[in-house]
């Protein structure tokens, strides 16, 4: 009886211990110039986002505070005064003593009810997300752009189409205006933003969201689950990237190839023929981070 009762304990202390864990705070900030009906989903699609991509703790190591402001407000000028000055645009920001999420909402996305309205939130979610994982390992001098960037544009896509039914990956695919042949023939322009930002190369990180497709459906050549290889691309490669000086070698030891040749099976590849790198339609992210 003694004996049981013992375990019994254990197991009280084992579960109040899980149960203890640590969540990462956010703040939000919302300006009330911004409808409610945006906000409501603002905080649904943070609820999700914050359960089935939770932000490890670590994040306050690289934020120098506990917890993250987020601000948001429909556009206007020098909408919050009294926190930070003239903020501008949708972006994971900092001043050099801490780091921000702020969300530019224009009007004409409420207006004509473009789905970016609510994407944005999904996308730079996502690089926080990145952050944790790989130790702040995000910037173009640590990790390729066409990677962080690819993966924010094809997820928020995913979470749109999800949640919205609204499936614009194709679409913007498909405008071989926005993003430039090169993604083929020379990827590593890819891998900074500096050599990958003039117009008609990477508009909307189309060209970037085109390779992390490319990716995922040649990690699936070999027997890989479509589920498992986004959860490769999304997630195990920013826990391999804590651990290595170089992407290249996190590359290598996430995805069982080098770089190099991975560009070299995607210089086989046409913009045109999307049929095979599309997600699946009823792929969903509680498949892919469980
Ligand atoms: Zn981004």
């Amino acid at each position: 009886m003694k004996k049981i009762f013992i375990i019994f304990i254990t197991l009280v202390f084992y579960s109040t211990s899980v149960v203890a864990v640590e969540k990462f705070e956010f703040r939000y900030n919302i300006h009330e110039n911004l409808p409610k009906k945006w906000v409501t989903e603002f905080n649904n699609i943070m609820n999700v986002l914050q359960e089935v991509l939770p932000i490890q703790i670590n994040m306050n190591d690289y934020l120098r505070s506990p917890g993250m402001d987020i601000y948001a407000w429909k556009s206007t000028k020098n909408p919050f005064p009294e926190f930070r000055n003239n903020m501008r645009g949708s972006s994971i920001s900092g001043d050099g003593s801490t780091r921000w999420m702020q969300l530019e909402i224009k009007s004409e996305e409420l207006a004509k009810k473009y789905i970016h309205r609510y994407s944005v939130i999904a996308h730079e979610y996502f690089h926080i997300y990145q952050i944790s994982l790989s130790e702040n390992k995000l910037s173009d001098r640590d990790s390729p752009k066409w990677l962080t960037e690819g993966g924010a544009k094809v997820f928020e896509e995913m979470y749109v189409k999800q949640y919205y039914g609204k499936d614009s990956l194709k679409n913007d695919l498909q405008r071989t205006k926005m993003w430039s042949k090169k993604v083929l023939k020379e990827p590593s322009l890819y891998e900074k933003h500096k050599t990958s930002n003039k117009r008609g190369m990477d508009g909307n990180y189309t060209g970037s969201a085109f390779m992390v497709l490319v990716l995922v459906n040649e990690l699936e050549k070999n027997n890989i689950s479509e589920q498992q290889a986004f959860k490769l691309v999304f997630r195990d490669f920013w826990i391999e990237r804590s651990k290595h000086r170089k992407w290249e070698k996190a590359f290598e030891q996430t995805f069982g190839m080098s770089h190099d040749e991975f560009y070299e099976r995607l210089s086989k590849y046409k913009r045109g023929r999307l049929k095979n790198i599309l997600p699946s339609k009823n792929l969903k992210i509680q498949d892919i981070f469980s």
